[in-house]
């Protein structure tokens, strides 16, 4: 199956908020009910306004289709759905083995059909974008850390750098980051227990992409700690088990961190369950 989806999502850091839509192929699952527990397949394709982690989902518009179904046959589900939805908490429509459902939160009444367009909008324009190149390589862009007086120093590899140019552009700047070790403290205290909200801001910092598009176009990135060679953190964490993240809406991202405690490796959020009981309320 096809699974397809667009979120109004709000950033609770900086207060913006916007359309991001996500398009998987290949996906297992076969209805929106055990959208939370089966493979949702791969990224196919993705247009994101508010970059992901963290984000609150305000209102959402889900579609399943076969893989075989043209963008046309997603448009007209969705106008079917524009039609029979009756300011009612939620919306669903199906045609032929298309079938799309709109969640509309805790959107107020008289805004709810204005959020709705502006789902379908996104939704429409994932459903019609190119897939995103399949990766090149396989092999993880790599960041070298190594051990100063004072701290550390992030620099890429130099096959990374000549790898990422291609995606970033010939303008992209290099560019090598030191971080000193009182200050990787004081980082680890305010992200605890988000080991790794750091790391995820050097690798934006170096690569200029996000851990998410790294593992879509390269496979992952990693630190690598020289001398030595040893992998110091690494995306996809090794260590995520199934679940699904209530934050970011990530498969995948969830650690266990205790009895009933789970936080995601991506976003940081902590929760008390796998997400899988999100399945219940949809
Ligand atoms: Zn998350």
């Amino acid at each position: 199956m096809r699974y397809l989806t667009a979120q109004k999502v709000v950033s609770p850091a900086t207060g913006q908020t916007g359309i991001n839509s996500f398009r998987y192929a290949k996906a297992a699952v076969r209805s929106f009910e055990l959208l939370q527990t089966a493979d949702v397949g791969e990224l196919e394709a993705q247009h994101v306004e508010v970059p992901p982690g963290g984000n609150d989902i305000l209102c959402y518009l889900d579609v399943l289709a076969p893989d075989t179904a043209q963008p046309a046959a997603i448009n007209e589900v969705l106008e079917a759905l524009r039609k029979t939805w009756s300011k009612e908490r939620r919306g669903s429509a199906e045609i032929d083995e298309v079938r799309a459902l709109f969640v509309p939160g805790r959107t107020p009444a008289e805004a709810v059909s204005g959020e709705l367009d502006g789902l379908v909008r996104g939704l429409l324009a994932v459903a019609a974008a190119d897939p995103s190149p399949a990766p090149l390589e396989t092999h993880p862009i790599t960041i070298l850390v190594s051990a100063q007086p004072e701290g550390r120093r992030y620099a890429l590899d130099q096959e990374s750098a000549r790898r990422l140019r291609v995606v970033n552009g010939p303008e992209w700047q290099q560019a090598s980051v030191s971080v000193a070790g009182d200050v990787a403290a004081d980082f680890a205290k305010v992200a605890a227990p988000t080991f790794g909200e750091l790391n995820h801001s050097l690798v934006l910092t170096l690569t200029g992409l996000d851990v998410l598009r790294l593992l879509a176009n390269f496979g992952g990135v990693r630190f690598v700690a020289q001398p030595g060679g040893k992998t110091i953190w690494e995306w996809p964490a090794p260590d995520v088990r199934p679940g699904y993240c209530l934050s970011c809406h990530q498969h995948g991202t969830l650690r266990d961190a205790g009895p009933g405690t789970f936080v995601c490796a991506y976003c940081g959020n902590v929760q008390p369950t796998d997400g899988l009981w999100v399945a219940a309320l949809t």
